[in-house]
């Protein structure tokens, strides 16, 4: 199969190009040229998204699978009461929803009863439609600590913590994830309250940086002194700003008396700061959505490339961290997150051209994944 491209985005650090070919094979890239470099039949039978731009297959390296991201406070706490057959089948939902916003990979990074093992399975039997799926399995936390509520493994001191890493291990996750820190919550019955400190947040950080981690997640409250620890770092920081964003829209529109507001919005501007900040002393930032927290909806990385543009990046920074650097924050640079021969064609056709309009990386045309239309 042959593809025409009006514009394309390989999620390199290199330069777009225009009215260019990419050839595929067997799921794989094969090569990518001019028309001068392929067979005049092979040319004049390409499928022509000469119209569109080409961009990689999007990879969202924060999800939870099992939840969906709904707003409304109530509606949401009673997900953790639902039964497991019915999380089950509104992950197999939202792995579908995924895909048609051009999501082709995503790292679910922790739920219960093991559905996130079970729906990798699933996808890679092609017994349903779904993006590639890596997991932790389970979150770690001591004993009480953030996620635990969600099928977490509580573990305290270092033993316990080497039992339960070797546990997800076993039980074949793809990476681990340790809550280092509690988290910013502005919906549990403390209304208003930030459980967490700015001091507590940023040694939470420090701490992490200092163990090695390979990705750092959310890292809200951090000062400007840890965003240039991050940069130095060379660690992946994936901020989520949808959640941020989305409580803050909520709490507009419903002017709930359950959500402060204006808390939300401090901390949401200083996230944005913050991500600014350590983008310019060149850190790694990666695009996630942590899809199914409060308003993150799965498939959500339009909104939170769009956001990143927000905060002050350049939109092919922007797409790069959804693409090229989401590939090498979970380990599978050599298989996908750019354009290029010996890669799996996982591909995303949009409408516009995101370098100028960020908005249009929602308006997908098509998607492949493995060279294999998905949605369209
Ligand atoms: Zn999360």
């Amino acid at each position: 199969m042959l593809i025409k491209a009006g514009l394309l985005i390989d999620g390199t650090a290199g330069p777009a190009q225009t009215d260019c070919y990419i050839a595929v094979d067997n799921g794989l890239i094969t090569a990518i040229g001019r028309a001068g470099d392929f067979a005049a039949a092979q040319v004049a039978a390409a499928v022509d998204y000469s119209a569109y731009t080409v961009i990689p297959g999007l990879i969202d390296p924060h999800v939870h699978l099992f939840l969906e991201g709904i707003a409304d406070i109530k509606s949401r706490s009673a997900r953790w009461q639902e039964d497991k057959e019915l999380m089950l089948i509104r992950a197999v939902s939202n792995l579908a929803r995924s895909l048609k916003q051009g999501v082709t990979t995503v790292r679910d990074l922790g739920g219960p009863y093991g559905i996130n093992l079970y729906i990798k399975k699933a996808v890679n039997q092609s017994i349903v439609p779904g993006p590639r799926v890596l997991t932790c399995r389970q979150a770690i936390s001591i004993t009480g600590g953030h996620f635990h509520y969600a099928g977490g493994r509580e573990a305290d001191g270092p033993d316990e913590i080497i039992k339960a890493v070797r546990e997800q291990v076993k039980g074949g996750a793809d990476c681990i994830k340790i809550m280092m820190t509690g988290c910013v919550n502005f919906v549990c019955q403390n209304a208003g309250a930030v459980e967490l400190s700015p001091a507590e947040a940023l040694e939470g950080v420090r701490q992490s940086l200092a163990s090695g981690v390979t990705t750092l997640e959310h890292g809200a409250l951090i000062d400007e002194t840890t965003a240039n620890l991050i940069a130095a770092s060379g660690v992946y920081w994936v901020p989520t700003l949808v959640p941020f964003e989305r409580m803050l829209e909520y709490g507009r529109n419903y002017q709930t008396r359950t959500l402060p507001v204006a808390g939300i919005e401090a901390v949401y501007e200083r996230h944005k700061a913050m991500v600014l900040h350590a983008y310019q002393s060149g850190a790694k930032i990666v695009a996630g959505t942590d899809a199914g927290a409060l308003g993150a909806g799965h498939g959500d990385m339009w909104r939170e490339i769009a956001l990143l543009v927000d905060c002050g990046l350049p939109p092919v920074a922007a797409l790069r961290a959804a693409t090229g650097l989401a590939a090498q924050a979970v380990g599978l640079a050599e298989e996908i997150g750019t354009l290029l021969p010996g890669k799996r064609a996982d591909l995303l056709i949009l409408a516009g051209n995101p370098l100028t309009d960020i908005s249009c990386v929602r308006r997908v045309v098509a998607v492949l994944k493995d060279g294999i239309a998905n949605a369209s």
